[in-house]
């Protein structure tokens, strides 16, 4: 079962107490965007088999939106990090490199 930390209360959560919100870091253009940076902004989502970053929110506990790397066949997940981050800490981008040096290119 899948398992993250929740990165404002400390709690373990299991897959059960979360809901999961799709792709992570999605960036919004602003109000001159072209029709493609729209459309990539609300319909085109990555769904790699491999390393994905990902928002959850721990639904059954302090409500609040957090962030998390996993692989997505695996399972392994690498950590978790606050929403309002706009890129994953650098221990977690170390740990993904060590393991999987051509993810998140
Ligand atoms: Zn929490």
């Amino acid at each position: 079962m899948l398992k993250f930390t929740c990165p404002y209360c400390g709690i373990v959560a299991s897959e059960t107490e979360l809901s999961a919100g799709g792709e992570a870091h999605l960036k919004r253009y602003g109000p001159g965007a072209s029709d493609e940076d729209f459309e990539e902004y609300l319909f085109l989502r990555k769904n790699p088999k491999g390393v994905h970053l990902e928002r959850w929110r721990h639904a059954m506990g302090c409500g609040k939106w957090f962030l998390a790397a996993r692989h997505t066949a695996t399972l392994e997940v690498f950590g978790t990090y606050p929403a309002q981050s706009h890129e994953p800490p650098t221990e977690i981008l170390e740990k993904i490199r060590a393991k999987y040096p051509e993810a998140l290119r």
